[in-house]
């Protein structure tokens, strides 16, 4: 018999009572089709994660999950932010499925993208990117703003798929490597590259939220972008450096110039010594400013207890002494 793996589709919904009608019937179809086409196992299931919503969104999965036993919900205690459901609903999955699918509630993803990355997956990739293949419907400030951020993740040493937001397949080896990963501050699009396996990405179109409004307003998606750059990066403290660096540097040609003025006579009292000494004091702070930066971003990185190495293949069976002695004893 072919294998058909165990897919949990994961969906974080806050105050979704106008799309969760619309669209959970869609999930529900694509589910079934992938059932038909063996694609996945008859156990998959629709998880939907209640971000502490205050309208009837968890009534609503509550009673779909009543009436199908293919729709099942958890509920967060109060509203945590997209990321947080997200991860709450991977770790729910982790150890009663193989593979996870997150996708956002509310239809603007293409739910026809689902099919390949079960077939990528089954092509031997444990991570699956969703791409936008076009941003025709996002506006023109949005496309460039969004740009304009892949650009600067990616100057900053941070690794993104570009325009991948959070529509991606993950195996649940990887889900189990993920939750050593123990940082509050999440920024899921960069954190799982980061955890590596052979991975791969799919095309999908993008189109327009099916009901409802947005949740990310300009200043959540700052919010986010800020959140990207400082959990992944300590290179905003580098930068610092630099600055005291280069300005220290400045300083000193200033303080040249301001000696050759001086005694040339063309100075007021008191002007080259006040000159000299704001340029270098101002040039020490910015590298002793740096100096602490970089010590606090070593504190920074270290207090994520991120692992320090992952494992994906090996040559030999893993059996730990208990084992062992057990089978000796069978022998
Ligand atoms: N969402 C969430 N918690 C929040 C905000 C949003 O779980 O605090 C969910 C929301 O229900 C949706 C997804 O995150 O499924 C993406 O949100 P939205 O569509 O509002 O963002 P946009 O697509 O406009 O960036
Ligand atoms: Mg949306």
């Amino acid at each position: 018999m072919e294998y058909s793996p165990v897919l949990y589709i994961v969906i974080p919904c806050y105050n979704e009572e106008a799309v969760l009608p619309v669209t959970a019937p869609l999930f529900r179809r694509k589910l079934e089709d992938m059932m038909n086409q063996s694609l996945v196992s008859a156990d998959s299931r629709i998880l939907f994660v209640n971000d502490g919503s205050n309208d009837g969104t968890w009534e609503l999965i509550c009673t779909m999950a009543q009436e199908d036993p293919h729709y099942i919900g958890i509920s967060q205690s109060r509203n945590r932010g997209h990321q947080n459901a997200v991860l709450a609903g991977l770790m729910e999955s982790k150890d009663k499925c193989d593979i996870t699918i997150s996708i956002d509630c509310d239809g603007q993803d293409d739910l026809n993208a689902m099919d390949e990355m079960v077939k990528r997956y089954l092509e031997g990739n444990e991570i699956v990117y969703g791409v936008r293949s076009s941003r025709e419907t996002d506006t023109f400030f949005k496309r460039f703003t969004a740009q304009a951020f892949y650009k600067l993740l990616n100057w900053m040493g941070v690794e993104v798929v570009y325009n991948h937001a959070d529509y991606r397949l993950i195996s649940r080896r990887v889900l189990q490597e993920f939750q050593n990963f123990k940082e509050v501050n999440l920024y899921l699009r960069g954190m799982i590259p980061l955890v590596g396996f052979k991975s791969t990405t799919v095309f999908y179109e993008r189109h327009e939220r099916m009901a409802g409004k947005s949740h990310y307003p300009l200043s959540k998606m700052l919010g986010l972008a800020f959140d990207g750059i400082t959990s992944l990066s300590v290179r905003p403290i580098r930068m610092i450096s630099g600055l005291g660096i280069t300005v220290s540097f400045i300083s000193f040609l200033f303080i040249i110039w301001i000696m050759v003025q001086y005694f040339r006579g063309e100075t007021v009292a008191g002007w080259a010594s006040i000159c000299a000494i704001v340029c270098l004091m101002s040039g020490i702070q910015l590298i002793c400013a740096g100096v602490i930066g970089e010590y606090i971003g070593k504190i920074y990185l270290e207090t994520k207890s991120r692992p320090r190495y992952i494992i994906s293949e090996r040559t030999y069976e893993e059996k730990c002494s208990k084992q062992k002695e057990e089978l000796q004893a069978e022998q």
